[in-house]
């Protein structure tokens, strides 16, 4: 995000316009997100979405066929509908296949390939299943930990496990939509 941000000060050229970011809106006008321009392009020509504002100064995308602006904000041609998709929490409950996703089934203590997760502070102890407190785990890791923390176990945390960004997961829902449009 920030990158789009700091190459959105400058002028597009045509090795850099593909970095510049387009504001989509639903077909209702509704925010929906920002997306690279190379995208929005994709969308205008193939005529899913329509520009609504192009980017001044004008700047031009020629393929073989047709010349287009370089898009500021696009709408989509057809409404989609969108959850509204409640901000998770760290400590929000999370589920086995939700955590192995987050984690892309890396194992947080040697990062192998994990098909099951660990409770970082033991079940045991009351620790509760949360996205916080939930981390991809290997087998191996899984049976040296056992019911003890990771100090306890002398094992160390690749990183922290968070709860995953709703707004990526908003972001997945919507290409997917489009994609079977
Ligand atoms: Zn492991």
């Amino acid at each position: 995000m920030l990158s789009r941000h700091a190459t959105d000060r400058v002028a597009p050229t045509s090795d850099n316009w593909i970095h510049t970011s387009v504001l989509v809106l639903n077909a209702s006008y509704e925010a929906l997100d920002e997306i690279g321009a190379d995208r929005a392009v994709v969308l205008l020509t193939s005529g899913v979405a329509e520009s609504v504002a192009d980017r001044e100064p004008y700047f031009p995308i020629r393929s073989k066929q047709l010349e287009i602006a370089l898009p500021e904000t696009i709408r989509l041609l057809r409404y989609v509908f969108v959850e509204h998709v409640n901000p998770v929490h760290e400590e929000s409950r999370a589920t086995l296949t939700g955590v192995l996703r987050r984690d892309k089934h890396r194992c947080g203590y040697c990062a192998s390939w994990a098909r099951t997760v660990d409770h970082i502070r033991p079940r045991s102890r009351g620790g509760p299943n949360t996205w916080g407190n939930l981390i991809a785990c290997c087998a191996p890791c899984n049976t040296a930990k056992a019911d003890r923390t990771p100090e306890e176990a002398g094992m160390r945390l690749l990183w922290q496990p968070k709860a995953p960004d709703p707004m990526a997961k908003r972001q997945r829902r919507i290409w997917r939509q489009l994609a079977t449009t």
